[in-house]
C-alpha cells in the first residue's frame, strides 16, 4: 500500500499525511449548531469524515476524533426564549436528532462527543491568556480578537486581510468593533438575555473560542486534522487559527480538509436559501438510508455535488447491484479449482486503496470495485468462475465496505430504529433467510400450498426466489 495524500487547504497543495505521532491521528471536526434539524447538506460534510475516519482506521491508525456540538448561539437563545425553555432542553431535542440521522447514515461515532455549554470554563481560560498576550480588547463588556495583532490572518482562506469587510458571517454579532475584521471572543448580554457570569464578566462565548478551546483541551495544542464543511474556511478557521496560535505560539493544525458544498440547483443547500431536505424527509418519501449514505460518499470530497432525486435512484440501484452481487457470491455453487479471478480481485484491491491514498477519491475507488463485480458476473454467467474464487472476491468486498458500509441490508432497521415506517416493503437478509428456509421444509414436507404462500409474500415484497440446478434456492431483490 502506498502513502495516503491529502488536499491541504492551508498549503494548497496535496501533501503525504504524516501524523505528528507515528500510529496515531488527533483530528478535529465542527460539529452542527444545533437550533434545527441537519439538512442532507451537513450530512454531505460528515460522511466525508465519516469515510476518512474509517479510511485512517482501515489503515492501522488510533483514530481520536473531537466533534463539538455548537449549542448555544444568537439564535438558540432567541428559539430557546420564545419557546419557553433553556437552551439546554431546546438543544437536547436537536442533538438527540442528530445522532439518530448519524446512526441511520452508518456514520460511526467519533471518539469524543463534546457540547460548547460544558466548556464554558475552558473557554474564559483561553480568552484569559489571549489577553495576557495583548491580543484582545474590550468595547461595551464584551471582548474582542484583534486581527492586527497576528500577521498570518488570511493565511488558509488565501484571503489579503486588508481586504477583508464585514461579511455576512463576519458580522454575524452586532457589537461595536475597533476593526470590522475584528470578531468577538466574548459576548456582553444584551437586557433581558440569558447568560454567564464569569472572571471576564457576564455573557457567553463567541463561535469560534468554542472550537478552539474544546480542540486543544482534548487533542493538544498542534492537532493532525482538522475538517468542515468549505464554509467554514472563513471565517471560522481562519479565526480558530488566530486564536489559538496567538495564545500558544504553535502551529494549530497541520492538515485541514475541507468537503465542498452539496447543490440544489446549482446552489449550496443552506437553512437560510430554504433549499433543504432534512434525512427524515426523504427518507419519508421512500429513500433509503444507504442510498443516501452511498450517493453522499461516491462524490470526492473537494468536488461539489449536485442533489437530485435522479442521483438518488442512481445511488439505490448501485448499492443493489453490489449487494447481489454480494448474495450471488455467498449462494453460488461453482466448479472447484480457482480462475484468473483471485489476480483480478487483488488488483482490484489495490486499485480500491490507490484511490483513496489519493485524497480520498472515493469516486476512483468505487470505479474499482464495480469493475470487479461486472467482471465476476461476466465470469459467473459464462460458467468460468471457480469455488476458490470466491474467497478472494469476497475479501475485497469486505475491504470496500468496511469504508463504505452499505452492504449489509439494515435498511428496514434503520429506518425503524427513526421511528419511519417502511419495513414491510424492505425485508432485511436475516429475515429473508429465515423466509426461504421456512418455505424449503415446507416443500421437503410436500406441503406446496404453504412453500407458495411464502414465496408469494416475498414476492410482494420484492424479493425473487429462483431454483438452482442442485435443488437449492437462490435469491435476490427485484
Ligand atoms: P452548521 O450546523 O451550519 O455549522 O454546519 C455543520 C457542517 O455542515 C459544517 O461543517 C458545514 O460546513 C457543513 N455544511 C453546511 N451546508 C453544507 C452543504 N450544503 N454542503 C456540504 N456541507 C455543508
Ligand atoms: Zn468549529
Amino acid at each position: 500500500m502506498g502513502d495516503i495524500v491529502f488536499q491541504n487547504t492551508l498549503t494548497g497543495r496535496k501533501e503525504v499525511f504524516v501524523p505528528l505521532r507515528a500510529g496515531e491521528v488527533r483530528m478535529y471536526t465542527c460539529g452542527p449548531t444545533v437550533y434545527n434539524f441537519a439538512h442532507v447538506g451537513n450530512f454531505r460534510t460528515f460522511v466525508f469524515q465519516d469515510i476518512l475516519r474509517r479510511f485512517l482506521r482501515s489503515r492501522g491508525f488510533r483514530v481520536m476524533q473531537v466533534m463539538n456540538f455548537t449549542d448555544v448561539d444568537d439564535r438558540i437563545i432567541t428559539n430557546a426564549a420564545a419557546a419557553g425553555v433553556g437552551i439546554r432542553e431546546y438543544t437536547d431535542k436537536y442533538i438527540e436528532a442528530f445522532l439518530a440521522d448519524r446512526r441511520a447514515l452508518g456514520l460511526e461515532m467519533p471518539e469524543k462527543v463534546v457540547r460548547a455549554t460544558d466548556h464554558i470554563e475552558d473557554m474564559v481560560r483561553l480568552i484569559e491568556r489571549l489577553t495576557q498576550r495583548g491580543c484582545t480588547y474590550s468595547s461595551d463588556g464584551s471582548i474582542y480578537f484583534r486581527i492586527a495583532t497576528f500577521p498570518a490572518y488570511g493565511r488558509l482562506s488565501k484571503l489579503d486581510p486588508s481586504g477583508i469587510q464585514a461579511g455576512a458571517r463576519v458580522d454575524v454579532d452586532r457589537y461595536d468593533k475597533a476593526d470590522a475584521r475584528d470578531f468577538a471572543l466574548w459576548k456582553a448580554p444584551k437586557p433581558g438575555e440569558f447568560f454567564w457570569e464569569t472572571r471576564i464578566g457576564p455573557g457567553r462565548p463567541g463561535w469560534h473560542i468554542e472550537c478552539s478551546s474544546m480542540a486543544m483541551k482534548y487533542l493538544g495544542e498542534t492537532l493532525d486534522i482538522h475538517t468542515g464543511g468549505v464554509d467554514l474556511t472563513f471565517p471560522h478557521h481562519e479565526n480558530e487559527i488566530a486564536q489559538s496560535e496567538s495564545a500558544t505560539g504553535k502551529p494549530f493544525v497541520r492538515y485541514w480538509l475541507h468537503a465542498e458544498h452539496l447543490l440544489v440547483d446549482s446552489e449550496k443547500m443552506s437553512k437560510s436559501l430554504g433549499n433543504i431536505h432534512t434525512l427524515r424527509e426523504l427518507l419519508e418519501q421512500g429513500h433509503k438510508p444507504s442510498s443516501l449514505r452511498f450517493l453522499l460518499s461516491s462524490v470526492p470530497y473537494r468536488r461539489q455535488l449536485n442533489f437530485t432525486e435522479d442521483s438518488l435512484r442512481q445511488a439505490a440501484g448501485s448499492v443493489e447491484r453490489l449487494r447481489n452481487f454480494a448474495l450471488r457470491l455467498r449462494q453460488g455453487k461453482f466448479a472447484e479449482g480457482a480462475s484468473g479471478m483471485s489476480e483480478r480481485a487483488a488488483r482490484a484491491a489495490e486499485e480500491f486503496e490507490a484511490g483513496l491514498e489519493d485524497d480520498l477519491n472515493t469516486a476512483r475507488a468505487l470505479a474499482a470495485v464495480f469493475d470487479l463485480a461486472r467482471d465476476a458476473n461476466t465470469a459467473m454467467d459464462r460458467g468460468e468462475f471457480r469455488q476458490g474464487d470466491i474467497a478472494p472476491v469476497l475479501k475485497t468486498l469486505e475491504r470496500f465496505d468496511a469504508i463504505f458500509a452499505v452492504l449489509v441490508d439494515d435498511d428496514a432497521e434503520k429506518l425503524r430504529a427513526l421511528g419511519l415506517a417502511g419495513s414491510d416493503q424492505a425485508p432485511g437478509d436475516a429475515e429473508i433467510e429465515k423466509l426461504v428456509a421456512e418455505r424449503q421444509a415446507a416443500r421437503k414436507a410436500r406441503d406446496f400450498a404453504a412453500a407458495d404462500r411464502i414465496r408469494q409474500q416475498l414476492a410482494d415484497r420484492g424479493i425473487l426466489l429462483e431454483d438452482t440446478r442442485d435443488g437449492g434456492i437462490q435469491w435476490k431483490r427485484k
